[in-house]
């Protein structure tokens, strides 16, 4: 999501130590919360996920705020009794959160899963009571441009002029934001989201049958992975030539079974789409380097589309 994180922080008391993290960064949102109340104590990614069981079953933190990818892995060690913490609060940051995930840390944490959104910039958004995001209109002055044609899909252009050394004047995000169109019952006015999807730069450009290069939404990618069926192992979906498309699977084997469900999944979708033949390569691998920020669905393809 909008901007990057850079170096990695490590603060606090331990004593006093309640907050968990598991960013690389030490951003300015959470440096000016830290007070005699609120402790936070950052983790860097790049060690190994098993080196923080230990420290975390320790120090069994109150609030656990992480990406989605770390905090799965924090959840299949608490799962496994490895880890055993029993935070009041899990908090979702930096990566989409997937519904499926979502589902899985709610069940294992026993409780909802909030997100905030924020980036380099500032802290854009959270959920409110009833688990919904919403935008936070109150310090940032928001625009939406809408990007597909139904008008739900929006990317946020941001004003901020809150900051007085750096203002951030009409700043468009390449984040894909999908708006909710019904108020929400917590009462807040301010804009509410189903979800963020990911980054445009992540959407697929593929070429129809007549030529014409088209914008794949990550979410269409993800709806086709569901089709092909429940038993999907973790897997990374990625665009990497014009008409190829890689599925990196987490997994210890490969069942032609398995192979078949996502391909034919893909190639119905493709059809549907009317699509070019598109190259489906299966392989198994991550797709994903430890201490970068988790994409499902992304697109390594350079396109001249924006
Ligand atoms: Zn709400």
């Amino acid at each position: 999501m909008g901007g990057g994180h850079t170096g990695s922080g490590h603060w606090g008391s331990p004593e006093k130590e309640k907050g968990r993290f598991f960013l690389r960064a030490n951003s300015n949102l959470y440096t000016s919360v830290h007070s005699e109340l609120l402790s936070f104590r950052f983790f860097d990614l790049l060690h190994e996920p098993s080196q923080h069981i230990k420290p975390l079953n320790l120090l069994q933190p109150d609030i656990l705020i992480a990406q989605p990818s770390m905090l799965m892995l924090l959840a299949k060690a608490q799962e496994k009794g490895e880890l055993a913490i029993r935070p009041s609060q899990v908090i979702s940051v930096a990566e989409v959160l997937e519904d499926s995930d979502k589902n899985y840390l709610t069940e294992v944490f026993k409780q909802p899963i909030s997100q905030v959104y924020q980036c380099t910039e500032g802290f854009l958004g959270y959920c409110c009571r009833e688990g919904r995001l919403h935008l936070n209109e109150d310090f940032v002055h928001i625009e939406k441009r809408y990007i597909d044609d139904e008008n739900v899909r929006f990317h946020p252009i941001i004003t901020d002029f809150t900051r007085k050394s750096q203002p951030i004047i009409r700043y468009e995000f390449n984040d894909i934001l999908w708006e909710e169109s019904l108020p929400c019952l917590c009462g807040s006015p301010m804009i509410s989201l189903r979800c963020i999807e990911g980054r445009s730069d992540d959407s697929f450009r593929l070429q129809n049958k007549q030529g014409i290069w088209l914008t794949i939404f990550p979410d269409f990618i993800r709806r086709a992975m569901l089709i092909a069926g429940d038993d999907i192992p973790p897997y990374v979906v990625e665009q990497t030539e014009g008409a190829e498309v890689v599925v990196h699977l987490t997994c210890d084997e490969l069942p032609d079974a398995l192979i078949n469900h996502i391909y034919e999944a893909l190639s119905a979708f493709f059809t549907l789409k009317d699509l070019s033949p598109v190259q489906i390569s299966i392989v198994k691998s991550s797709g994903h380097e430890r201490g970068q920020k988790l994409r499902r669905i992304r697109r390594s393809f350079l396109s001249q589309l924006q």
